[in-house]
């Protein structure tokens, strides 16, 4: 689960919102759509430490079904 805020690393609340995230994998571009994402008021994003990994196994999962595109999930 994700809690609706974190503190963004500049000391403002930063807020769960949902969002795509551009990956290179092999060289080849891959959006992951409705990723769980923390944004502050000055535009700081970041994610969480599973997340991050959540990434990386997704874009190699799309780019194995030869897909350009893929939907987060957990
Ligand atoms: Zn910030």
């Amino acid at each position: 689960m994700y809690p609706e805020t974190t503190k963004c690393v500049c000391g403002r609340d930063a807020k769960l919102e949902y969002d795509f995230v551009i990956e290179k994998y092999m060289g080849k571009t891959i959006t992951i759509q409705n990723v769980p994402s923390y944004a502050c008021e000055s535009f700081h994003t970041k994610y969480a430490r599973k997340t991050r990994l959540r990434i990386k196994e997704l874009s190699r999962e799309a780019f194995d079904c030869g897909l350009r595109e893929i939907e987060y999930k957990d």
